[in-house]
């Protein structure tokens, strides 16, 4: 069976899977294109797709009996791949849960202290050679500790975030997910998401991306938010309306952002570059050299499972 990788893997992963399979890595960093994705269900069996690989409906309707039967798509956020056409088609597919939560609930902590503390702006000022030195009243930012957490997707990232700031940070959690969870420490469900924006110090993003969350924080969200309160998105920038956010930065409707995606991906407008009080992250929620290498092996393993006619360990 013939694999294609669509991106540059860590070595570990590259070298497992060239002594595995009968592999093609793909040597560009960008997105595939559309005839690169007609491409890969017509040449290859198996596909290890990533973030941006649109599989849409569109795709799938140009090519009639594709050869490729697994999607095993690198990482969890499967909203690039159409999971319905793909099966109409006859394809399955697979993710890496589990492998990205903790790197990415470190990123929602990293954003939640750089957004509340200033860093970014700080970080700027230092470079920038202007800095007059400390004095009591300068930059002041929000204190952490102690303050009102609100999670929108209470899964295995939003769990993990909310986890970190009850042990680490002494705050209170509430959160709104599909269903009432019980994570083993005390996290109150609001069913209303003006409610939870109302409520919280920090409201962080951590729902799937897709047709049914797109817009989910919009302006009326935006608005019930404290102006000292700050938004986190982790998740996917579609599930934030983008225009809305930038409009409540700029009016300092509330104090701050902290985002790791973009409603554009990989565009970041002009007018959200150029506030202060916002922190941009390129998407590192995943990035580090362990978690890239564990993401590939869960992709190979399904490969593995489906070659060998195996139960996939992770199909979606
Ligand atoms: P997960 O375990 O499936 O959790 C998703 C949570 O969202 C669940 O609690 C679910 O509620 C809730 N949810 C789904 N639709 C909802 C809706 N319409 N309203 C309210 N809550 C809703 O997924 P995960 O592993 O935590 O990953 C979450 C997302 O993070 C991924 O899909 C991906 O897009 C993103 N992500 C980003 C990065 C990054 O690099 N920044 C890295 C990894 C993942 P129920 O449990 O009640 O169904």
């Amino acid at each position: 069976m013939r694999l294609l990788i669509t991106r540059p893997m860590t070595t570990a992963v590259e070298e497992r899977a060239r002594a595995e399979f009968d592999v093609v890595i793909r040597p560009e960093t960008s997105v595939l294109s559309h005839e690169e994705m007609i491409c890969a269900l017509r040449e290859y069996d198996l596909v290890m797709p990533t973030l941006g690989d649109g599989f849409d409906a569109g795709v799938f309707s140009e090519v009639a009996e594709p050869r490729c039967k697994l999607l095993a798509n690198f990482g969890v956020g499967i909203n690039h791949i159409d999971v319905g056409a793909a099966k109409a088609a006859g394809v399955v597919v697979s993710n890496t849960p589990g492998a990205v939560t903790d790197a990415t609930a470190d990123i929602a902590l990293t954003l939640i202290l750089m957004s509340a503390r200033r860093a970014g702006e700080g970080e700027r000022l230092v470079r920038s050679g202007d800095w007059p030195g400390w004095h009591p009243t300068q930059m002041l930012g929000q204190h952490v500790t102690g303050k009102k957490l609100g999670v929108i997707g209470m899964g295995r990232i939003g769990t993990a975030i909310a986890r970190r700031c009850h042990f680490g940070f002494g705050m209170q959690v509430f959160y709104n997910a599909r269903s009432e969870k019980s994570p083993g420490f005390d996290a109150t469900r609001l069913l209303d998401l003006q409610q939870l924006a109302a409520e919280v110090d920090f409201l962080v993003v951590a729902v799937p991306g897709g047709a049914e969350t797109r817009h989910l924080v919009n302006a009326d969200v935006l608005a019930a938010m404290q102006p000292h309160a700050h938004l986190i998105n982790i998740a996917r920038g579609e599930v934030v309306q983008q225009e809305a956010l930038i409009a409540a930065l700029q009016g300092q409707r509330i104090a701050g952002a902290g985002l790791d995606v973009y409603e554009f991906e990989p565009e970041v407008p002009q007018d959200l570059r150029e506030l202060s009080n916002v922190t941009l992250l390129p998407h590192l929620g995943t990035a580090t050299q362990e978690v890239r290498s564990a993401m590939g092996h869960m992709a190979l393993d399904n490969i593995a499972a489906f070659v060998a006619g195996q139960p996939l360990p992770n199909q979606v």
